[in-house]
């Protein structure tokens, strides 16, 4: 029997297949950017943790992937005797192991006790935290352990940093000792089923379904989507599915959207249904035309590209606030005449100010100013605002002026190549075939534009390699613009012909 790992014993929890591929086919995994990110953010805030947790820089990190698991856990043993905070101690027992975020030592009737906490980059403690926190006492209790108290600490969302590296204040804990001790059973049989399933000498035979996305993001979802029939109309492309439709599809096994009654289904979902099966798009010309119509010419059309910390960088920021730190713009004359122009800050300081006096140079007087679900733009917008008083009342002049593209393309239009979907990188290949995000070099989505960002201002990084990214960015950002004005000019019909 080996020893199954706290996160192993999560991802049985998930599905047994996930724990059996990752014990045996973990070159099958496909890790995205998003997962590769939070993995990151969760260093970051574990990292601050240890300072929070020992300003003193009195304990010892506990280094198992340098040192390995055996040295680690005797050193834990060894530890355990001491009075120095403890981090990334690990336990081993009943077939499991684990390790410590924060172990702090404390006294229980003169007895040395320890205080764990586990850290956690999430802004709320989720259900799967509580399994989480179980395993964590458990395997620790297990092992001899004295706890006193488990707990989890999160980061704070509404947290707002003073600078001067000062972190106080950033987590938030919550004392879970109760639930985790009750939960010794639970524990024992997922660790038995796990061990089950890790003894098994083939790939259990296990559909996908809604639990491949939560509570994570399976890095195995190709591989098991490419073993199983592919609807010729995958009900999948249902967008916003209900409970009621998610429930009926579960029940009734059903793959493809042939067989969902119609009755289960809301206009829009109506809509993708019938086109789909039909084969064809929708296009509501008319209605489109006069949805525009209602907007001169010049119009702006506007994109912001944002970086995010869990552990904010700048003054006046709070943990996960979306920060621009790029925009593109183009600008449509009556004539039809396009210009370009954009802001890309990749010093590594706050882009606020700087993004926000650009914007306002790039946004002109009084046009119109498209964005596609534009609520990401005005809220970015609004945000600048509060922070920089000044600058406030130009940029709540460009708030008003924001005009959505979206809700034109919802009820307007609908290919079948979307697939539910009215994003504009699936709408802009059906209405633009010559447009494609695929063309771009390294950045073509939004989470790569964040990670190109903490790529180009890290200070290792080259002057070339800066360049290369900026030039990428740009790419990325400006078609984003231009996808809306060829949806603009499509969507416009005889008043756009010409232009
Ligand atoms: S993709 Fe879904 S079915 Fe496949 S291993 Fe992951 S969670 Fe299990």
């Amino acid at each position: 029997m080996r020893n199954l790992s706290k996160s192993k014993l999560l991802s049985h929890r998930q599905c047994p297949k996930r724990l059996w591929l990752e014990l045996n086919r973990p070159d099958l995994a496909e890790i995205s950017a998003a997962t590769q990110l939070a993995f990151d953010f969760g260093h970051e805030v574990g990292d601050v943790a240890r300072k929070l947790y020992d300003p003193a820089g009195e304990g010892v990190l506990i280094d198992a992937q340098r040192d390995g698991f055996a040295a680690a856990f005797a050193q834990s043993r060894k530890l355990l005797a001491s009075s120095q905070p403890i981090f990334e101690a690990g336990f081993v027992a009943e077939g499991a192991l684990a390790f410590a975020d924060v172990l702090l030592p404390a006294t229980q009737d003169g007895k040395r006790v320890w205080r764990m906490i586990e850290v956690k980059s999430s802004t709320a403690v989720k259900d799967y935290h509580r399994d989480d926190i179980a395993i964590q006492a458990f395997i620790a209790r297990s092992a001899g352990v004295p706890l006193a108290s488990i707990a989890l600490a999160h980061v704070d969302s509404s947290w707002q940093y003073q600078g001067d590296g000062d972190y106080r204040g950033l987590l938030v804990e919550h004392v879970m000792t109760r639930e985790a001790f009750a939960r010794s059973d639970d524990v024992q049989s997922w660790i038995e089923a796990a061990q089950h399933t890790a003894l098994e000498q083939s790939e259990p035979d296990l559909r996908t379904g809604a639990h491949c996305t939560s509570p994570f993001i399976c890095g195995f979802i190709d591989h098991c989507r490419a073993q199983e029939p592919t609807a010729e109309h995958p009900v999948q492309w249902l967008p916003h599915p209900t409970n009621v439709l998610k429930n009926y599809v579960a029940r009734h096994a059903v793959t493809d959207m042939r067989d969902v009654p119609d009755r289960l289904l809301s206009r829009q979902q109506l809509r993708v249904k019938e086109q789909t099966l039909a084969g064809k798009a929708f296009f509501d010309a008319e209605g489109a035309a006069k949805d525009l119509g209602k907007h001169a010419l010049p119009a702006i059309f506007l994109d912001f590209e944002t970086i995010q910390f869990a552990v904010p960088r700048w003054q006046g920021t709070r943990p996960y606030a979306q920060i621009p730190f790029q925009f593109s713009v183009h600008r449509l004359e009556p004539d039809g005449t396009l210009t370009a122009t954009g802001f890309v800050d990749l010093s590594g300081d706050d882009p606020s100010e700087p993004i926000a006096r650009a914007l306002i140079a790039a946004c002109g007087e009084c046009e119109p100013i498209f964005a596609y679900s534009a609520g990401f733009e005005k809220a970015r917008i609004s945000e600048l605002a509060a922070r920089l008083e000044e600058l406030s009342a130009p940029l709540l002049a460009i708030h008003e002026r924001i005009v959505d593209l979206l809700p034109i393309a919802k009820g307007r239009y609908y290919h079948p190549s979307q697939q539910g979907s009215w994003s504009i990188k699936k709408v802009l290949p059906a209405i633009a075939p010559d447009l494609s995000y695929g063309d771009l070099a390294g950045v073509n989505h939004g989470t790569g534009a964040l990670v190109a960002y903490l790529e180009a201002v890290k200070p290792e990084t080259t002057p070339q390699r800066k360049a290369e990214i900026e030039e990428q960015l740009r790419a990325y950002c400006a078609l984003d613009t231009l996808a809306m004005v060829r949806l603009w000019r499509f969507f416009g019909g005889a008043r756009a012909t010409g232009t």
